[in-house]
């Protein structure tokens, strides 16, 4: 039997067949019509030779084809492996040979990349969405010869489901290996933690192939019989018209996402009495941004976790946003974390320490890197996170920053998070960016990277006058470079490595 996701097309179509799985500009469609089209492309890509255990690849922004390929591929006991849109050719090509991926599967503006990409990866077959293009075979024709005859491909709980790639946030994309049993696991904690109901109507406009949007909305949406909205590529004002038009219920962002929408002239009579979550993390959440959104009386409520445990690790109860702001909360229902000092003692409250994550969600390993694997898992099971964190007294924990982005000025640690964090409570601030670098008397101090709001105005001297008496003074960056974008990945993330490549050396 099928144990696996890509039996959940057929398992909701037998019981709710006839509400709305999918939403897509103007396209709707039922669980009954997802689980045939699930079916079609299945056997369309076994008469392509796909096999257990071979990896599907698919390239495009947010679509309904993303995923009657995830569960196609699952339907047959194959391995998914979404790819970032973002990527050039090249590194595609790098992507594909890593998974070693035996099909691509990609959107019409991805054609191009693709196609090269492809034939420098060697991968056997090419799909393209929008028909036949030079080499490709094409989506719909391939749905239609596929049939509707049931497969009954066995796949047990720990078999791969998906190659998710990290973000990429402190180096290369590591390609970590998600079991059928690991999405489940992370789907319950979603059902139990964020109560996410069979009314769901959930807006996915964070991009598919990063974990958040796919594991921690989407996916347990469509588990329990609710609704999904996909939107191709954020923006805000047609998110915010969605939410009005779809009487949307719950989404998933990163904190610049939630703060793009607030800055739009329309956010003030915007109506969002329909919204009864909002889930934000993946990076620092600013506690500006935590306090628009309770202003607006929204719940607002703040996760973290990592592509590597699938990712949900901590949440914080919409409940307790505002009693415990800043903190990402406790870990769900499922899930076991501790903080370790640098000697491996466990860290009392108020210590800082790397956080460690246990659970039935974690990955067992990197695809094809078992040296970095058996860096970031232990042998009893614990994922290291590479991130810092502390606990209070009642044991809601609060993310610092990551181990990598942590400098040192005059025998301190400054964390980054913490200096950006009180940047951005000044008036003029749109985004900004702290870094460690060299000083001949501190060793290393801080600079800040900042970008002003459209029009504001502020000079060096207002941002450090901001900072004093609200940090310690080893922790005030000695620096303001003024820029007029930063770099992000396709999510949202500020690309540290990036913001250090351009700025360490930049004369203030
Ligand atoms: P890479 O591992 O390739 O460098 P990445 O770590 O950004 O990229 P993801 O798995 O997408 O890849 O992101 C997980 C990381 O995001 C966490 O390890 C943490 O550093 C950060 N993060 C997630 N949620 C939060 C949060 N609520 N607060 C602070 N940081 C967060
Ligand atoms: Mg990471």
């Amino acid at each position: 039997r099928n144990q696996g996701i890509g039996s959940w097309p057929a398992r909701r179509a037998r019981k709710t067949p006839d509400r709305i799985a999918v939403v897509h500009e103007d396209h709707e469609i039922t669980y009954r019509h997802l689980h045939e089209r699930v079916l079609r492309l299945a056997h369309a890509l076994r008469t392509l030779g796909v096999a257990r255990g071979d990896r599907v690849a698919y390239l495009g922004s947010n679509h309904p084809a993303f995923l009657e390929t995830l569960f196609a591929a699952g339907a047959l006991g194959a391995v998914f492996v979404p790819l970032n849109t973002r990527l050039t050719a090249p590194e595609l090509a790098y992507h594909l040979t890593d998974s070693g991926a035996a099909v691509l599967v990609n959107a019409p503006d991805q054609a191009e990349a693709a196609a090269q990409a492809a034939a420098d990866a060697g991968v056997s077959h090419r799909v393209a969405l929008a028909g036949p293009g030079s080499g490709a075979l094409g989506y719909d024709d391939l749905l239609a010869l596929g049939g509707t005859a049931p497969l009954d491909e066995p796949v047990a709980p720990d078999d791969p489901c998906m190659i998710m790639y990290t973000s990429g946030t402190t180096g290369h994309p590591k390609g970590a290996v998600l079991s059928h049993a690991n999405i489940v696991w992370n789907s319950v904690n979603v059902l139990v933690d964020l109560d996410l109901a069979a009314d769901e109507v959930t807006l996915v406009t964070a991009p598919l192939f990063h974990t958040a949007a796919l594991n921690m909305t989407c996916l347990p949406t469509l588990l329990k019989g609710g609704r999904v909205v996909l939107l191709g590529a954020f923006d805000p004002d047609r998110v915010l018209r969605l939410i009005e038009s779809h009487r949307v219920t719950c989404m998933f962002g990163v904190p610049t996402m939630y703060d793009a929408l607030a800055a739009r002239p329309r956010w003030p009579e915007a109506d969002l009495t329909s919204l009864r979550s909002l889930n934000c993390g993946g990076a620092p959440v600013p506690e500006r941004t935590i306090a628009t959104y309770l202003a607006r009386g929204l719940a607002f409520a703040q996760g973290y976790g990592m592509t590597e445990a699938s990712p949900g690790v901590l949440f914080l109860d919409r409940e307790q946003t505002s009693a415990k702001a800043g903190s990402a909360g406790v870990p769900h229902f499922f899930t076991d974390t501790r903080v370790v000092l640098p000697d491996g003692r466990d860290a009392g409250p108020g210590e800082r320490g790397e956080i460690l994550v246990s659970g039935p969600h974690v990955m067992t390993g990197y695809w094809n890197r078992p040296a970095e694997t058996a860096a970031a898992v232990t042998d009893d099971g614990w994922l290291r996170t590479g991130d810092v964190a502390r606990t209070d007294e009642d044991g809601f924990a609060y993310i610092v920053d990551r181990v990598k982005d942590m400098f040192i000025s005059g025998g301190e640690n400054v964390y980054p998070a913490e200096v950006e964090n009180a940047v951005l409570g000044h008036p003029a601030v749109e985004e900004c960016a702290v870094i460690g670098v060299p000083d001949a008397h501190w060793g290393e101090v801080g600079r800040a990277v900042v970008v002003l709001k459209p029009g504001a105005r502020a000079e060096e001297a207002d941002i450090l006058d901001h900072l004093r008496g609200r940090l310690a003074k080893y922790k005030i960056p000695k620096s303001v470079v003024f820029a007029e974008a930063l770099p992000r990945t396709a999510s949202g993330k500020l690309v540290k490595p990036a913001v250090r490549a351009a700025y360490a050396q930049a004369a203030a």
